[in-house]
């Protein structure tokens, strides 16, 4: 598979480090607004609140 590059850009854009500790960063739902994340899925991020689904390239 050739898609260990792929995952580690996606891996560093999810991924904050702040002094020792490392800080998730999702996508917030553009519908609902801050505080409500979307959904990770493999070709997909999703929203469970309002249903807004988001394809990745
Ligand atoms: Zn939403």
């Amino acid at each position: 598979m050739a898609k260990g590059k792929k995952g580690e850009v996606l891996v560093s854009k999810f991924y904050e480090i702040k002094g020792d500790k490392v800080v998730r960063t999702r996508k917030f739902c553009p519908r609902c607004g801050e505080g409500v994340f979307l959904a990770e899925h493999k070709d997909r991020r999703t929203c469970g609140r309002c249903g807004y689904t988001e394809f990745k390239k």
